[in-house]
């Protein structure tokens, strides 16, 4: 599936051909602090299929509670999250943060990892009472 995005601002764009099955969430310590939510949803793809196309991501990088290092790409100007990699056999992976995909709405999750820090509210969410905007 061919996919595009860009962060908020509009200062770095990209384009992606990912498989849809490969979209996960996040719930460790890191992804809750980068984000400043209760997880992060991500989708993986080799890198050979991932392209820049607008700007340069910033970088930070965090070594993980699992003892990888691992690169986290952002908007230098607005601060999106762009996408992140890594070093060894991880270089050769990309994670693109869902949240500036333009298709996004076609790719839902079909696995988590790191439920052990995973908010103690997760999935409670249906219950909760919701409103179509703010
Ligand atoms: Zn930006
Ligand atoms: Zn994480």
């Amino acid at each position: 599936m061919h996919i595009d995005g860009h962060c908020h601002c509009g200062a770095i764009a990209y384009e992606a051909e990912i498989d849809p099955d490969k979209v996960g969430i996040c719930h460790c310590t890191d992804c809750q602090h980068l984000t400043g939510s209760a997880y992060r949803v991500t989708v993986s793809v080799p890198k050979a299929d991932f392209r820049i196309t607008a700007g340069a991501p910033k970088t930070y990088t965090k070594t993980g509670d699992n003892g990888r290092t691992r690169y986290q790409m952002f908007c230098g100007a607005c601060g999106s999250p762009i996408y992140t990699t890594g070093i060894g056999e991880d270089a050769g992976e990309v994670g693109i943060r869902w949240g500036n995909i333009t298709q996004r709405r076609a790719l839902a999750p079909n696995h988590q990892i790191w439920c052990s820090s995973a908010a103690n509210w997760f999935g409670e969410r249906d219950a909760l009472p919701g409103r179509e905007r703010d």
